[in-house]
């Protein structure tokens, strides 16, 4: 008999650090779905949400800047905190966690505690460096400026 395992995260009590990863890979039928949601072409879709990954053929989610983490997925809402295209959300947002844990929660929740600071949003990424195939102009933009 297979018992369900308890849920270790509350997706409800994070900023959505997820949706801050600079690499969420589309699949072409990822852009077909959102054409499909927003009622425009494929080509569109492909433009508006979509760029170059870190491969010949890659596409990544664009990002838009973000008062939390600097950089979010563009299809993030900035005050919720929640997606704004849930239901036809790419396969990758849809089979993260893969588990009763998520290790982004573990650490704010890790952090939260150390800094005894239940606000606290530790960032997890130094963009634009750590990706600077993926960092948008203006975040090598506010790079310069941040190390003037
Ligand atoms: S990082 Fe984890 S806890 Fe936070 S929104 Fe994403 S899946 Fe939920
Ligand atoms: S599409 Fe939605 S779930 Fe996926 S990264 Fe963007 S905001 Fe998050």
């Amino acid at each position: 008999m297979s018992r369900k395992l308890p849920v270790l995260y509350d997706c409800l009590k994070c900023p959505s650090y997820c949706c801050t990863y600079p690499r969420i890979p589309i699949t072409r039928r990822d852009v077909q779905r959102l054409a499909r949601h927003f009622d425009i072409p494929e080509e569109e879709a492909r433009r508006r949400f979509t760029k170059p990954g870190m491969s010949r053929r890659e596409r990544v989610m664009r990002h838009q800047r973000d008062e939390i983490f600097g950089s979010a997925c563009t299809l993030l809402d900035p005050k919720t905190r929640l997606c704004t295209v849930h239901r036809a959300r790419p396969s990758v947002c849809r089979g993260h966690p893969d588990g009763p844990r998520c290790g982004y929660y573990e650490f704010l929740t890790f952090e939260r505690r150390d800094q005894e600071d239940p606000e606290f949003v530790a960032r997890a990424y130094n963009l634009p460096n750590e990706f600077p195939e993926l960092a948008e102009p203006w975040e090598r933009e506010t790079s310069k400026v941040d190390s003037a």
